[in-house]
């Protein structure tokens, strides 16, 4: 059983009440509890490493309050720099573009992208009353754009007609041309995955930006992910240029630790968590939420 990291913290340094400043010995041994929680959350460890050393600047010299035990003020002090690093509260999705906008949507096979498409089309069709245009670009599953159209019908989305034989790139100018005809606010463009990050995928990701032009390209990623998230977010950020982050089944029993993970790696804002295999299985960020988790 996961012990929470405050009691934890407690038992190392409540008996330091009355002692004034946190000592660098007292937050070190602290600081081992923090790394543990965050390695048992998934956080990846070069992100653990850089985040216990910005908490340890924070609380060595700190003054112990008569009114809070020393372990709650360390714990306040991970709680706040965890929501600090994880970002704002509210970001969105950015549509503040000339019509269509163009979202790209990109991660690994079995990420939840498709699944994905259709939330974030339902969200923006539903909610805010926009005409989408959903088209798939992976034409390597054979099965991919028949499940997008599916997902198309059951929440009311037009999806692109399905041509056989053409290329992920010529589907994107198709797509782009047919939201431009049809009078569209926003084409999502639904990517093909691999099951790992390679050369041709990174490739075929960037000529699908050039001759599409997306005005948000968002990665989605399992929430689940360990220690690759770091590559993960990486790569896709330094060869593809994303704008934000979609992290999926967030209804797990994962800590979510990936989040903090691609979040430091990028800088890029965590824009919205699937919480479920239905259509209205999405939600807002909330970065205190997540840090509540990672800490268990
Ligand atoms: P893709 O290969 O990236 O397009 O992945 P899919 O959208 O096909 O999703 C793969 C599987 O994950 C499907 O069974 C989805 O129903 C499921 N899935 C997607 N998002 C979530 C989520 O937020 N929570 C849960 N529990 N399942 C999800």
């Amino acid at each position: 059983m996961f012990e929470n990291l405050q009691e934890r913290l407690g038992a190392i340094l409540n008996n330091l009440t009355g002692r004034g400043a946190l000592s660098e010995a007292d937050v070190a041994a602290a600081l081992r509890e923090v790394r543990r929680a965050l390695i048992e959350a998934d956080v990846a460890l070069d992100v653990v490493r850089s985040f216990t050393e910005r908490v340890r600047e924070k609380a060595v010299g700190a003054e112990v309050l008569k009114s809070v035990k020393p372990g709650q003020m360390v714990v306040k002090i991970v709680h706040d720099e965890l929501v600090e690093m994880l970002g704002a509260e509210g970001e969105t999705i950015d549509l503040n573009a000339p019509a269509p906008v163009v979202l790209m949507m990109v991660g690994l096979q079995g990420s939840g992208k498709t699944t994905t498409t259709g939330k974030i089309a339902r969200r923006l069709s539903e909610r805010q009353g926009k005409k989408v245009l959903m088209a798939s670009l992976d034409t390597r599953r054979p099965a991919a754009q028949e499940q997008l159209r599916q997902i198309g019908e059951q929440v009311s989305v037009a999806t692109l007609p399905i041509v056989a034989g053409q290329s992920p790139v010529d589907i994107a100018k198709r797509a782009v041309q047919a939201a431009r005809l049809g009078g569209h606010d926003v084409v999502i463009l639904d990517t093909a995955g691999r099951t790992h990050i390679d050369e041709p995928l990174m490739a075929e990701m960037a000529d699908i930006k050039r001759v599409a032009n997306p005005h948000e390209i968002l990665l989605v990623a399992d929430s689940l992910t360990g220690q690759d998230a770091v590559n993960l977010a990486r790569s896709f950020d330094e060869r593809v240029g994303i704008t934000g982050l979609v992290l999926t089944r967030m209804d797990g029993d994962g800590r979510g630790g990936a989040a903090l993970s691609m979040r430091a790696v990028t800088g890029k804002p965590i824009k919205l968590i699937g919480t479920g295999e239905k259509m209205d299985a999405l939600e807002e960020f909330h970065p205190r939420r997540i840090a509540d988790r990672i800490l268990g």
